[in-house]
Formats: structure tokens, C-alpha cells, sequence
């Protein structure tokens, strides 16, 4: 089973009420033969629609919010590193459930982020690391893929 970013299959649930369908034929297969399992991490953590946009402080990543060492950080200041950690795990837990072994999730969120995540100052800059969920199904053992590598996780399912 893949876990799936719940945007890239046009949930309107990212920060601004949109979604970011990605069209691929695997994920019209995947969804044909029940292999998709989908969730928005920061709504399971607790966030709405629409909601301030937010960051990992300072250039750090998801490994070092999991650690304690860095906030989740909304562009009007707020602290929602308790939601973003929750939603992780929320994620981590219902990718054991359905037995997920794999991971599509978008590239530059701030949990979702697989490889790229904005670098926390709210310019566009991106910056090599994992958002949190990202880092916490890694940590768990399971194979994450960014939404521009969809052809190599055809290759490994
Ligand atoms: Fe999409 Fe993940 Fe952000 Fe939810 S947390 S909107 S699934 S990138």
C-alpha cells in the first residue's frame, strides 16, 4: 500500500483551500487497484482550511522539530509545532494501519516535504530536508518519495 499526500489527489485541504492534483497514469492504476491510502497531516493534527501559511524555523528540517530543536513556525508568528508533530504521527499510525510501505508525498511542505522544504523565511527559498511527517516515516522505515519522483516509486511497488 502508498500513502498519498492528500492534495496531490486534489483535496482542497493545503493552506490556501486548494489542492495539487498530480496526474499520472500509476495514479489512476494505484487508485484503480485499491492501493492508495490518503491523509493531510495537518489537518489530522488538528489545522483547518483555510490557515496561515507556516515553515520550520531557521533552516532546519522535520529531524530537527521531531528533536525538539526547531518550531513550526505560521508566517503571522504563530506556533503550531504541536499540530505539525501530531499530524505526523497521526500519519505514522495510519500508514502502519493500512500496511503501507511507501510514501507520495508533495515536495516543499513543511510536512509533507520530502528532499525540499522551504528554508523558513517565508522568501521561496528552498532548502535540502524533510518536513516532519516525512522525517517520521523514514524514521519508521518507510520508503519516501517526492511527487517529482513518481517514475522511481513505479519501479519499487
Ligand atoms: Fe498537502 Fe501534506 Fe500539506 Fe496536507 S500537510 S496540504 S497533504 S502537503
Amino acid at each position: 500500500m502508498i500513502l498519498i499526500s492528500a492534495c496531490l489527489l486534489g483535496h482542497a485541504v493545503r493552506y490556501d483551500g486548494t489542492g495539487k492534483p498530480l496526474v499520472h497514469p500509476a495514479i489512476d492504476r494505484w487508485r484503480e487497484e485499491g492501493r492508495l491510502v490518503t491523509i493531510c497531516p495537518e489537518l489530522a493534527g488538528g489545522m483547518s482550511v483555510p490557515r496561515p501559511p507556516a515553515e520550520i524555523e531557521n533552516g532546519m528540517t522535520g529531524d530537527d522539530v521531531l528533536a525538539g530543536r526547531a518550531r513550526v513556525l505560521e508566517i503571522t508568528g504563530g506556533d503550531v509545532t504541536a499540530e505539525f508533530v501530531a499530524g505526523a504521527r497521526r500519519a505514522l499510525d495510519f500508514a502502519r494501519e493500512n500496511g503501507c510501505t511507501h510514501a507520495l508525498l508533495i515536495d516543499g511542505s513543511p510536512s509533507c516535504g520530502s528532499g525540499l522544504i522551504y528554508d523558513g523565511s517565508f522568501s521561496g527559498r528552498k532548502h535540502a530536508g524533510n518536513g516532519v511527517t516525512a522525517a517520521l516515516l523514514i524514521s519508521a522505515g518507510i520508503e519516501v518519495f517526492s511527487h517529482t519522483e513518481i517514475d522511481r516509486l513505479t519501479v519499487r511497488v
